[in-house]
């Protein structure tokens, strides 16, 4: 295939799911780019070394509200039951994490046996702010100094490598705070995992005759000329030649350590807020399943240098992306350039976030066809 009609620059899931529906729906020739030797971006799981199944570039647990969403993607796998339990370990004692009654018993040495009773009892701790500018008056402003301290702060030190006043309401926002029992890591109606993994259903979903993939391969290296439509999913800076100034991303270094054993930790994901220069530590065995007599442990080193994967957001970097952003849609009226995902957008999306806004975005721009 030579002769395209749209060229998607990033195999993630937001160029997966454009390029499917696109050349499914819309029977487009669709040219599908990645710099990577992959699809499926940062979901991207494969078989260790050792067999057992990883996710490459951090634990991916996949959770919507959307059951649309959910049986648009059941075309592509077989879903098994998320497991998503984390707890955070502070002071040598392990707490389930996001807080919870059982947290709050635990820590404060309470026997709390009622919602209310936990409600009035954190609302009794908590510091009244009214509204939150930053991460840190967010969290005390919910919980108080003290399940701050232990939880919060130092974990968001070495995930950040900056104070938790430094970052908007939202970064420690998402985590909920519970009076229940329910040691779930996420709130959503559906949480499951892809059966076979999440390199397998992005790869089901762009297996199509209308798309041609090419891997290890750059941007930079095609001619625009060719493509009536680009659909843009990189680091939108980077697209501009960093003409605004440079947008600042964290990323994450990853220590993926073999065990000779069954399981190492009780459940997938142990956060620590007051050791180690890690921030987590993840056996996503516990997640995927897989049947096999070792493990894999994954330790996270913030840092930031390496791939873009966190936008980091405060006040300058806003401003910045507000730049990029009207170039954007210049570029989008002048040039029929659309720019969507965590990279494009600068914006903190889950794994159905971005599923959501590509596919809004296969609406926009095939509404007048
Ligand atoms: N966070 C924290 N303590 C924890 C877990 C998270 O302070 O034990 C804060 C931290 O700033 C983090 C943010 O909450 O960046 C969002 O956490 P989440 O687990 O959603 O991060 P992700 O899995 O996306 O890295």
């Amino acid at each position: 295939m030579t002769n395209y009609d749209v060229l998607i620059v990033g195999a993630g899931p937001v160029g997966c799911v454009l390029a499917e529906r696109l050349a499914t729906i819309s029977n487009k020739r669709v040219h599908l780019i990645d710099k990577r030797k992959h699809v499926a971006g940062n979901c991207f799981d494969e078989k260790h070394e050792s067999g057992v199944l990883i996710h490459k570039y951090g634990p991916h647990y996949f959770r919507t509200n959307n059951k649309q969403l959910l049986d648009y993607l059941s075309n592509y796998t077989e879903w098994i039951e998320g497991n998503y339990y984390v707890t955070c370990k502070y002071k040598n004692e392990y707490y389930p994490f996001p807080i919870n009654r059982l947290t709050i018993n635990k820590f404060f040495d309470k026997n709390f046996t009622k919602e209310d009773e936990v409600k009035s009892f954190i609302e009794s701790l908590s510091v009244n702010i009214e509204n939150p500018i930053n991460s840190e008056e967010f969290v005390l402003s919910r919980v108080g100094q003290q399940l701050y301290k232990a939880f919060y702060l130092g974990y968001t030190l070495k995930q950040w490598d900056l104070h938790p006043k430094e970052l908007g309401p939202s970064v420690c926002g998402r985590i909920p705070v519970r009076y229940n029992e329910d040691c779930r890591y996420v709130d959503h109606l559906y949480q499951f995992t892809p059966k076979l993994g999440f390199t397998s259903m992005f790869n089901n979903m762009v297996n199509h005759k209308n798309i041609h993939i090419q891997l290890n391969k750059e941007f930079k290296e095609l001619d625009r000329k060719n493509y009536k439509t680009i659909i843009y999913t990189g680091a939108i800076d980077e697209y501009f030649n960093y003409k605004e100034g440079k947008l600042q991303w964290r990323s994450l270094e990853f220590n993926f350590k073999e065990v000779k054993k069954e399981f190492v930790q009780k459940n997938v994901q142990i956060n620590y807020s007051d050791e180690f220069k890690y921030t987590r530590s993840v056996e996503i065995k516990h997640v995927t399943k897989q049947e096999c007599s070792n493990t894999v442990i994954s330790y996270e080193y913030p840092t930031n240098n390496g791939d873009p994967y966190y936008p980091i957001s405060n006040l300058e970097n806003e401003r910045i992306y507000e730049k990029y952003k009207s170039l954007a849609e210049q570029e989008t009226k002048l040039n029929n350039v659309y720019f969507c995902g965590r990279l494009a957008e600068y914006k903190y999306y889950n794994t159905d976030e971005v599923i959501e806004k590509a596919l809004a975005l296969y609406e926009k721009i095939t509404k007048n066809d």
